[in-house]
């Protein structure tokens, strides 16, 4: 199908998400989630179509970022009958943890993990609302790995394409991405 059809289809999801320039530093332009999140109908819909692309997976669990991957990471989970694990930023979790260092898009960040989230050989979707560097994408996956589950794929709501390579910096890395919305950016 042509690619342009397929935005076309999808245009109603990328008039939702509200660009906010400069923020939470000058030169990011900010991609706003919470705006398609509050209308159920284009909500429900980014969701299904996620899950859609997935239902064919045999995903065992799906791990998801603080806070915005929870919002389409966990009913992604309900609806493929998948485990749900949190990654969260240190001290927050109150059980034994390991964790990852990662580089931002605006500065540097760890992930944190109950250290019994994942069961060796699990087949396992990293979920995050948007993919800008790879960074947070790839501490998750190795996270993952760490505790020998097997990465199926990174997923996301929104990439950035353009001059960030998200995708090529995750593939270089051994791991395959998909998006639901690509928008183009110079940064
Ligand atoms: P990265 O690790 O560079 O791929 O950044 C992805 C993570 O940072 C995701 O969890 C996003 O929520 C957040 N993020 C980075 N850049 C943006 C942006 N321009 N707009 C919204 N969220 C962003």
């Amino acid at each position: 199908m042509n690619i342009n059809f397929l935005r076309w289809l999808k245009m109603d999801l990328y008039k939702k998400i509200r660009n906010v320039p400069n923020w939470p530093v000058e030169g990011i332009q900010f991609k706003d989630i919470t705006t398609l999140c509050q209308d159920a109908k284009a909500f429900k819909e980014a969701i299904d179509k996620i899950a859609m692309h997935y239902k064919k997976m045999k995903i065992d669990k799906i791990v998801a970022m603080e806070a915005r991957g929870y919002v389409f990471g966990a009913p992604l989970a309900y609806l493929l009958g998948a485990g749900f694990v949190l990654l969260r930023k240190p001290n927050k979790l109150p059980y034994k943890t390991i964790e990852e260092e990662y580089e931002k898009e605006y500065g540097k960040d760890k992930i944190t993990c109950h250290i019994d989230a994942i069961n060796p050989g699990e087949n396992v979707l990293v979920i995050d609302d948007l993919l800008a560097t790879g960074g947070t994408a790839l501490a998750a996956a190795r996270l993952v790995e760490k505790m020998k589950g097997k990465v199926v794929e990174c997923g996301f709501l929104i990439e950035l394409t353009g001059s960030l390579h998200g995708r090529e910096f995750l593939e270089k890395n051994g791991y395959k991405s998909w998006s639901l919305l690509q928008i183009e950016v110079e940064e």
